[in-house]
């Protein structure tokens, strides 16, 4: 295995040691291999190599966002639950990674926004909801649904009126400078504002049960993956103060670490995942059988997503 040297985002340290894994993508087929970094001096895990901004942009562009997926069985009948009863109670069950439950008041911005379907959930529960959305067509659907939409990126936006609460959910670790991010969204929010964090676990149990085909390494588009230690260290330094960390195990998540530990071949996208009928049994079937473990792991620091509310300090 040849081993990329990598520059570590949080503290500058450029380090070949650490390796943990050796990975390639699980989902769409990209054939290379990655590695995932632990860096020696702050534990900050990354993704080697590390893809430039414009290779990631070809990237999502091709494989990402809106390449065909609209109008599918699976994307439908996904719609169709998100926006049923059946959903809210199912958050309760399984956990709410995406804030679709919280309530309060004020201006609150989500950053990377797709659709706009956590917009509905924010403007229905008390906020006052605006996006930020790099891909215009997601963007133009968002807008439809009657939300101001910017299509800018983080550092590049400004505004007068700022925000009592950004979101990023599911966000940080696709970011080349994560550090930057959460500075750019301390200029953009009030003086007690908030950030609300969610991102995967790299220390769950799961990422250890399954090894590289972890669905959250999800190279080379997850390129830092955060553990608690390492996600309270980077808010810190960003002048965050963590007002609450806790862990949730989706089992969506789980069940597609199973359906690419079974299926997934280096080079082929993994079709299995957008399989309706298998998702929805595997997920059951978690939620039914698994319970005590995932509420475990949630318990002991190794559940599969970080979800974590944070305030300006
Ligand atoms: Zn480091």
């Amino acid at each position: 295995m040849e081993v990329n040297p990598v520059k570590c985002v949080n503290c500058g340290m450029v380090s070949a040691e650490g390796v943990r894994y050796a990975v390639w993508d699980t989902r769409f087929g990209i054939d290379q291999e990655y590695q995932i970094h632990a860096c020696p001096s702050c534990g900050l895990e990354q993704t080697a190599p590390l893809p430039s901004q414009q290779e990631l942009n070809g990237l999502y562009e091709q494989y990402y966002n809106f390449s065909g997926e609209r109008n599918t069985r699976y994307t439908k009948l996904r719609a169709k639950f998100i926006n049923s009863f059946l959903y809210r109670i199912w958050l309760t069950f399984d956990g709410d990674i995406s804030f679709h439950q919280l309530r309060g008041t004020g201006k609150l911005l989500d950053v990377g926004c797709n659709e706009g379907r956590g917009l509905e959930f924010y403007q229905g529960h008390g906020f006052v909801a605006e996006g930020l959305e790099l891909n215009s067509k997601a963007a133009e659907v968002a807008r439809g649904k009657g939300f101001n939409v910017y299509g800018s990126t983080l550092e590049g936006f400004s505004t007068q009126n700022k925000y009592d609460v950004v979101v990023l959910s599911n966000v940080l670790e696709h970011s080349l400078n994560p550090g930057d991010m959460l500075l750019h969204i301390h200029r953009l929010l009030n003086p007690n504002g908030q950030v609300w964090i969610s991102c995967p676990n790299s220390r769950s149990w799961l990422s250890s049960a399954f090894g590289r085909f972890w669905i959250n390494w999800h190279v080379p588009f997850h390129v830092v993956h955060f553990s608690p230690d390492t996600l309270r260290e980077l808010l810190k330094k960003s002048q965050f103060e963590v007002a609450e960390i806790r862990q949730e195990t989706p089992a969506l998540w789980v069940a597609h670490s199973i359906i690419a530990r079974l299926f997934a071949k280096r080079g082929q996208p993994s079709s299995q995942l957008r399989s309706a009928p298998l998702v929805a049994s595997l997920i059951l079937l978690i939620r039914g059988l698994l319970f005590p473990f995932l509420w475990l792991g949630n318990l002991s620091d190794r559940g599969d997503c970080l979800v974590v509310v944070a305030r300006k300090s």
